[in-house]
């Protein structure tokens, strides 16, 4: 196990306190309960599981507490890059993200958070369906002919939504569930597991939050890098979201609460995470052409992240074979796994931490009827 020192040197202060005090407010004989991934899907499955669980101990383990895809996410609330999962889960899974969104934006931590209401427009080159989940932004509508003439400078565009969303910015939105991970009392340990065999005498539950390095810790071969390149300019006059689908190429231009995030790539299969000038000009090119006023914002960062691609998104129970009986006559373990959230784990974050506290509630009550 890690020491506390370990922690204390590579955790954010609010992971260093929580384990410094050895606060997790586990009832002595409560469950033990360890979620591997410091993202925003591990953060936010630990808090709802301790949470709904008060009485259990819960511990986070991760690698990496900071600079995670999670971080460099501009956290817009549009499910993206999810492959095959059902639009059922999606929008049960969003929907209750959308609506944990809302109170916090209404809440005096919305700052804090990095928690912003913002109008949205979409610009399509061809004319389809409307997105399944348009029931679960406000005033979805479809844009004008004068509207699309004002947002699409080139008229290559021939159809648009309208709609109200969410920005939660990752950096400021993973801070405040630290916060909130340390005020409920979870342990934060920042170590790389190479098996979750070594994390079951200690445990009585799993929760593998790994993203991408779910690949590696449960050998799921479906799992697999989207990369993306975005670069972030200061544009405070940018306080909305416009997404164009142009001819070469898409474009996004997302505001965060100190500067406006412009985007991007989708490469499924590609994980170097070097930034590529061809293609820092061309996104630099495509968002001016969008927003020609762009033209005169500073870049001041540039990113390059690995989404957590997959068929469809992994949420469901596994009793995993540990090979060999433990002291006390366990030979196998539960795991909850949730990862593989590609483009969306901040607008699904919330909502498949719930399914998560389902699934780590049923594992213990099967535990208990053995
Ligand atoms: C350019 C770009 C822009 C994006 N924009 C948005 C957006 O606007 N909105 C949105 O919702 N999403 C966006 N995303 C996607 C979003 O970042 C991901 O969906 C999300 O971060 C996935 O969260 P996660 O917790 O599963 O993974 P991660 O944030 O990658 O966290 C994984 C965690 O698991 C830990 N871990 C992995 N393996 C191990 C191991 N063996 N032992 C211990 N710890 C381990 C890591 O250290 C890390 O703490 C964007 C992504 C990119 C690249």
């Amino acid at each position: 196990m890690a020491s506390q020192q370990h922690c204390r040197r590579g955790c954010t202060a609010a992971a260093a306190a929580a384990t410094a005090s050895g606060s997790s407010s586990a009832t002595d004989g409560g469950p033990r309960i360890c979620v591997v991934g410091g993202g925003v899907i591990g953060r936010t499955a630990a808090l709802r599981i301790k949470q709904a669980l008060p009485g259990a101990a819960v511990t986070l383990v991760a690698e990496k507490y900071d600079d995670t895809t999670s971080h460099g996410a501009a956290g817009l609330w549009k499910p993206f890059t999810l492959g095959d999962t059902p639009a059922e889960a999606v929008n049960r899974w969003g929907g209750e993200t959308f609506r944990h969104y809302m109170q916090l934006y209404q809440s005096a931590d919305a700052a804090a958070a990095g928690t912003i209401l913002t109008s949205a427009y979409q610009l399509l080159l061809e004319r389809g369906p409307d997105p399944s989940w348009a029931g679960i932004v406000p005033g979805f509508r479809h844009l004008t002919p004068g509207e699309l003439a004002a947002y699409d400078p080139e008229g290559v565009h021939v159809h648009g939504w309208f709609y109200t969303t969410f920005i939660t910015e990752g950096r400021l939105y993973l801070q405040w569930l630290m916060g909130q991970l340390a005020a409920a009392g979870c342990v934060m340990e920042q170590r790389r597991v190479e098996s979750l065999h070594e994390l079951a005498p200690a445990h009585d539950v799993l929760v593998n939050c790994a993203g991408l390095g779910a690949r590696q810790l449960v050998g799921d071969d479906s799992v697999f890098p989207v990369r993306g390149h975005v670069l972030r300019v200061r544009a405070p006059w940018i306080r909305h979201y416009t997404n164009s689908q142009c001819l070469d190429s898409d474009c996004y231009i997302i505001p965060n609460t100190d500067t406006v995030v412009i985007g991007g790539t989708v490469q499924k299969g590609d994980s170097d995470t070097a930034p590529r000038d061809a293609e820092r000009a061309a996104i630099l090119d495509r968002a001016r052409r969008v927003l020609p006023s762009l033209a005169a914002a500073e870049v001041v960062r540039e990113w390059v992240g690995l989404r957590p691609g997959r068929p469809s998104v992994r949420l469901e129970l596994e009793g995993m074979p540990l090979g060999q009986r433990l002291e006390d006559g366990r030979d196998s373990i539960p795991v909850v796994h949730n990862y593989g959230h590609g483009g969306a784990g901040l607008p699904l974050a919330w909502g498949c931490a719930a399914d998560t506290v389902q699934l780590v509630q049923q594992a213990l009550a099967q535990r208990q009827r053995h």
